[in-house]
């Protein structure tokens, strides 16, 4: 989290201004919640240029309810397939919920290399009919990123899980049916996912959903269906605000992002094959950096060493082992070159 948005709900977290109360104590029917609620979405639309055509919706269950939300909407009861690029560990969770909804397909699954790639041009094939072309956008546990959306016919809706690089850089959302993301990467506190929902897909679902898992509901009750999780949609309305007003913006936030990537895959590449990158070069995440020592002690020493420069959670996922950078939004550029001036000492003292 950016720490000037943690100051700031920091000295408004026991009264907030004007409510006499914390804003974890006042309904989310007040009126100055409400008010919150708009703004943080007013927010998102204005950074991604999201037009009235999509609902900006705030909900619950994480990521990894809508892996059950989006087939139980956009596919129970179609008749058609939902199809599915498995570039990493959380598409191939969604697909495995998905199929309990309803035919889900994968047309590519990277699976072979252990997923440090992308699908090149004409890799995959979509039907013109399928119910939607589903991907993750930023596959976090391998480092694997999409530069740009996947090729999809115009008759399919394109369906984007962007958890884990959602607000690192600008999107055309005209391109997408449905995109979602958690927002505890980038957006703010765990808690709240925001889907941002085509609003013609939304006759699709079926009528006899259970209450909460119909996007329709969440639509029309503004998302208020139920309570909304009021504490953190008062924290990404901040961290909203915090991109737009002090970074300047999603252009401005991908330089940053790019700057601090390239800092670490330069030194990845200048290691002389010490550090190995798990992505292919072109697959690389602005997000997370992804890459193995030589063997497995070194591995080990580089994250003790590591901590005593306090820079922590570089631990990769046990699925690809290594070491993996998390360097989101808030990560400042000193963070990541004083990793990088760390790595460049580790491997002339081990390599
Ligand atoms: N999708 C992606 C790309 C993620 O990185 C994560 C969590 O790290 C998830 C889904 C699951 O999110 P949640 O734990 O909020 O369900």
């Amino acid at each position: 989290m950016p720490l000037s948005v943690l100051e700031e709900v920091r000295d408004e977290l026991v009264c907030y201004p004007g409510a006499g109360a914390s804003i974890m104590e006042i309904s989310h029917r007040d009126k100055r919640f409400v008010d919150l609620l708009h703004e943080a979405q007013a927010t998102l639309r204005q950074l991604l240029g999201i037009s009235d055509d999509y609902e900006v919706l705030f909900l619950q269950g994480g990521a990894a309810l809508q892996f059950s939300m989006i087939p139980a909407n956009l596919l129970r009861g179609t008749g058609k397939t939902a199809q599915y690029l498995l570039t990493g560990s959380w598409g191939k969770k969604a697909i495995k919920e998905a199929k309990k909804e309803g035919d889900a397909l994968s047309i590519y699954d990277a699976g072979e290399t252990n997923y440090d790639r992308l699908p090149a041009a004409g890799d995959y094939q979509v039907a013109d009919d399928a119910a939607y072309l589903y991907y993750c956008s930023n596959e976090t546990i391998q480092g694997v990123q999409f530069t740009d959306e996947p090729a999809c016919p115009d008759s399919v809706p394109l369906v984007s899980d962007a958890s884990s690089d959602f607000l690192c850089r600008p999107l055309d959302i005209s391109k997408y049916g449905l995109l979602y993301a958690c927002a505890q990467k980038n957006a703010g506190p765990a808690g709240v996912t925001v889907a941002i929902v085509r609003k013609d897909l939304l006759q699709r679902s079926p009528a006899d959903l259970p209450g909460y898992l119909n996007y329709n509901n969440h639509a029309e009750a503004d998302s208020e269906w139920n309570t909304p999780p009021t504490f953190a949609i008062y924290v990404l309305g901040k961290i909203a605000k915090w991109l737009r007003d002090d970074i300047g913006g999603l252009d401005a936030m991908l330089q940053q992002n790019q700057q601090k990537s390239q800092t670490l895959y330069q030194v990845i590449d200048q290691s002389n094959g010490f550090y190995r990158g798990h992505a292919q070069t072109e697959a690389r995440s602005l997000m997370n950096v992804t890459f193995n020592l030589p063997n497995d002690d070194l591995q080990a020493s580089f994250i003790a060493e590591a901590a005593k420069h306090d820079l922590a959670a570089l631990k990769g996922h046990r699925s690809v082992g290594g070491i993996r950078a998390s360097i989101y939004n808030a990560m400042p550029v000193e963070g990541v070159n004083t990793l990088a001036s760390f790595m460049k000492d580790f491997a002339k003292a081990n390599g």
